[in-house]
């Protein structure tokens, strides 16, 4: 590295500061040793109490814990009947899981258009419905919930059940009411990454639907009934106890850590302010919507200059990441299912500007001072 640079930035020039980093604390440490101890492992009374508390939280009737997101709506999938050639509408620009259980049952995504808040575009969805609709999987992208408003509508004028994917919005809320109660049902992902994590793989259910919960509860468990009964064949999709402690213990915490978050994303905001060339995320309405920043998405004027910052940012020890850089209906397994998908130009473009941030819980005012700092110096060259 130049001296130049050095001398421009002092110590600045080392800073390691990573895009997102796992929440840990001497509690959750003493409960997973805890738990060991208790020689109970899989589905049991931890994992009961974390569906009991995530339900409570989300004020809906029930919460089923599953190994992934993606296990979880795959069972979901199964357990409210998705059948081949049925249709769901989904945005474009999401992580590709949000996808794949719906295939799995042979049914088919519909890819949408998103609009400004880089959630799905609810008068495009519109135009996509046909006889065969069934739902729409709104996906509350980096932490900011979708039109909810606007997608209940649709729902409703067209008889269709909403998902809400709330891989990366646990906490978020839209009216006053958390994301993941307006759906008939919502999903949960507690992947490290995500605001509320497990340390590992997990995921929940949380819906309206008491016998869509008991079928997925049962299909989870190599479809039990009693240990020795079978009603269906089944999976293993259970959920562990260590996973559920700690889960619990970081739900306790979430309002804090989904507060910090949004601290740090109002000094992004206050350092980039007015900077030339650059698109903060979208800000929330009062009283409508309530972002939780799982990830800060900041939006270039070109593919260069995306491609250019990163590399800026990377030499100089910041990470970042672009979710997503390849739209779903642009992914070639979809490709080799359903041929080349029309273009949605609006998505093709975002995904080639959008650049993820550091955004955590921890991140300090002296990070974000050094990160915008950073990118207002590669923007002006
Ligand atoms: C992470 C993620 C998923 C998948 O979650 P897993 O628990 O890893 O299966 C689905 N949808 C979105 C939007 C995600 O970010």
């Amino acid at each position: 590295m130049s001296k130049g640079r050095v001398s421009r930035y002092g110590d600045l020039v080392v800073a390691k500061i990573p895009l997102s980093r796992v929440y840990q604390s001497e509690v959750i440490d003493r409960r997973i040793l805890e738990v060991v101890k208790t020689g109970n492992y899989i589905l049991g009374p931890e994992s009961k109490a974390f569906e009991k508390e995530l339900a409570a939280y989300f004020s809906v009737p029930y919460c089923v814990l599953s190994s992934s997101w993606t296990a979880a709506v795959h069972l979901l999938h199964i357990a409210q009947g998705l059948k081949a050639g049925d249709e769901i509408l989904v945005p474009s620009l999401t992580a590709f899981p949000s996808i794949e259980p719906m295939i799995h049952v042979g049914a088919r995504p519909v890819f949408c258009e998103i609009d400004d808040t880089y959630t799905i575009d609810p008068e495009d969805a519109r135009k996509r419905i046909t006889r065969k609709t069934v739902g729409i999987l709104p996906v509350h992208l980096y932490g900011r919930p979708a039109n909810i408003d606007a997608l209940k509508k649709l729902a409703d004028d067209n008889g269709l059940w909403i998902i809400e994917d709330c891989a990366q919005s646990h906490g978020a809320k839209w009216r006053g009411k958390r994301a993941g109660s307006y759906g008939k049902h919502a999903a949960l992902s507690f992947y490290p990454s995500k605001n509320l994590t497990v340390y590992g793989d997990g995921g929940a259910i949380l819906t309206y639907d008491e016998e869509v919960a008991r079928r997925i509860s049962m299909l989870r468990n190599h479809g039990r009934k009693d240990k020795y009964l079978h009603e269906k064949v089944g999976f293993n999709l259970r959920f562990n106890e260590i996973q559920a402690a700690i889960g619990r213990e970081q739900l306790k915490v979430l309002d804090e850590l989904n507060a910090n978050r949004r601290r740090a994303a109002a000094w992004y905001r206050r350092e980039l302010a007015g900077v030339e060339g650059l698109t903060l995320p979208p800000e929330d309405k009062d009283g409508i919507s309530e972002t939780v920043y799982h990830m800060f998405v900041i939006r270039l004027a070109s593919n260069d200059l995306r491609e250019g910052l990163a590399k800026f940012l990377k030499e100089r020890g910041i990470e970042t990441g672009v979710h997503y850089p390849v739209p779903n209906h642009q992914q070639p397994a979809i490709e080799e299912i359903y041929g080349m998908l029309p273009s949605l130009p609006k998505t093709e473009d975002y995904t080639k500007r959008i650049l993820s941030l550091p955004m955590f819980p921890a991140l300090t005012e002296q990070d974000v001072k050094v990160v915008s700092g950073a990118i207002k110096e590669y923007l002006r060259q």
